[in-house]
């Protein structure tokens, strides 16, 4: 107990970011990514995503366990323009695309399938990164439930407040912007090297100069 402490600030690891190489199964909930144009934003957080009419996967909503994959789109606009969402995905069925004219690439869900799923490291010649992408039918299995990047801090603040309005969890953390329902007490205190106050759910805090 006597140890000097020679660290300050911390940052956590989500442990989803740890089985994005996991295999996708049918009937989980999965932590995914959507980047998108900012402003698209509000609508989408309040009426929820307007499906692709075609791509890779077919029609659907395209996202990924993968945040760095999610990140790259939209394609060629510049980063103060992106938004990027963090969701709760309820896969449902899922059906695994991992090669080249795969016979239900874009007929997934016509054969019973909510959700297609490129795994990492595929053989898809499109998919150049090897990242994991995914497609889901129906967006109203996805919830927005948090923004993962947006350059502008006033922006970012009113699209999480917006989130917390729909989905009902605005009783908020201001530290660690998480909801306090739950049972969880967000017993903020004196940061032990800062003037600042901390949350212990803070995902990663940095010490004011
Ligand atoms: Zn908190
Ligand atoms: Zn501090």
């Amino acid at each position: 107990m006597d140890e000097t402490i020679t660290f300050s600030g911390w940052e956590a690891i989500e442990d989803n970011t740890l089985s994005t190489n996991e295999e996708l199964k049918s009937g989980h909930t999965y932590t995914m990514y959507h980047g998108t144009y900012l402003k698209l934003a509000n609508t989408i957080i309040s009426k929820g995503f307007q499906p692709s009419k075609d791509g890779l996967l077919g029609a659907g909503v395209y996202v990924s366990r993968n945040i760095d994959k999610a990140k790259c789109y939209p394609l060629k606009i510049d980063v103060k323009d992106k938004v990027v969402f963090k969701l709760k995905v309820r896969a449902g069925k899922v059906k695994k695309i991992d090669s080249d004219n795969h016979p239900m690439q874009k007929t997934w869900h016509q054969n019973g399938y909510d959700c297609a799923w490129v795994p990492p490291r595929s053989n898809l010649t499109a998919i150049k990164s090897g990242r994991e992408e995914d497609c889901v039918w129906d967006p109203k299995r996805i919830t927005v439930v948090g923004v993962a990047c947006c350059v502008d801090d006033g922006k970012r603040k009113e699209l999480r407040k917006l989130i917390h309005r729909m989905n009902g969890t605005d009783d908020v953390c201001s530290r660690c912007n998480q909801s306090k329902r739950g049972g969880r007490r967000h017993d903020t205190q004196l940061c032990w090297n800062c003037p600042e106050m901390i949350c212990p759910f803070q995902s990663k805090h940095e010490c004011k100069p």
